[in-house]
């Protein structure tokens, strides 16, 4: 069954692996700039999306998917100098580096500096009428989704262009009341594929999007193959883990099936 990687940091990840995905089935990659163990200045930021949008996006290619580079400004990857010519530029920096998506972006833990980096973003986003990857952190999830949604209806951006993503039983609600793309994700640190699956069998597949967020710290490669094989032990009709794995996924980006 085809798929797409709807959240990947792939710069952490090699070409063999672009390969494998491609023999199982995976059909793109939406490429997801992550903290890359942090920025000491814009410019360093800014080779940062350079490498995605020159090296990453040529190697998923290079193994015959479709790549979509998605950048933006990590809450833990906030450069240590230089953020107001960060946030200034960014649309800018975006468009030279060909991003065909934002993100991914979030609040961690939350304050003032983070607010104010989600809030920039979120309007980038509007402005370059770009696709949102919207991380949910591990601690106070529900929290941090709550203001995030709160600065996201500030915004103005709509939801339908958000991908609220690692969301789990506990604020599940409240991404799905918003209007976003719902992401549920396989990974060792968040959902099983079983997980995941008995979610979309207990909430219905509506909005629902599987991804890996597949990158430097362990994760599961395979992550929607094995979806695909838990939802269909648990019953999940074969037209609803195709929107999971792949139609959402395309209707999120505005791509064509
Ligand atoms: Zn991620």
């Amino acid at each position: 069954m085809p798929f797409i990687e709807a959240h990947m940091h792939a710069d952490s990840r090699s070409g063999e692996e672009f390969e494998r995905l491609a023999a199982a089935g995976c059909e793109g990659i939406v490429a997801v700039a992550g903290p890359a163990g942090g920025f000491s200045s814009s410019a360093g930021l800014d080779d940062y999306f350079r490498r995605q949008d020159r090296l990453d996006r040529k190697r998923i290619e290079r193994a015959g998917l479709k790549a979509w580079i998605a950048l933006g400004i990590h809450p833990v990857g906030i450069p240590e100098a230089g953020l107001d010519e960060s946030l200034v530029g960014l649309a800018e920096m975006l468009k030279k580096h060909h991003a065909q998506a934002l993100g991914e972006v979030g609040l961690e833990r939350g304050g003032d500096l983070e607010e104010r980096v989600l809030s920039r973003c979120f309007a980038v986003a509007k402005e370059l009428d770009l696709p949102l990857i919207l991380h949910t952190p591990r601690h106070e999830k529900r929290k941090m989704l709550n203001r995030s949604l709160k600065l996201l209806a500030q915004s103005g951006l709509s939801p339908e262009r958000v991908l609220a993503d690692h969301l789990d039983e506990t604020c599940l609600d409240l991404a799905s009341q918003a209007g976003c793309w719902l992401g549920l994700s396989v990974h060792p640190s968040k959902l099983s594929a079983r997980q995941a699956a008995e979610m979309v069998v207990n909430h219905g597949a509506e909005r629902v999007i599987i991804t890996s967020d597949t990158g430097s710290n362990p994760s599961y490669l395979f992550a929607l193959p094995s979806f695909i094989a838990a939802g269909d032990t648990q019953g999940l009709p074969e037209a609803q883990i195709q929107s999971c794995i792949r139609d959402h996924a395309l209707a999120w980006l505005r791509e064509s099936s």
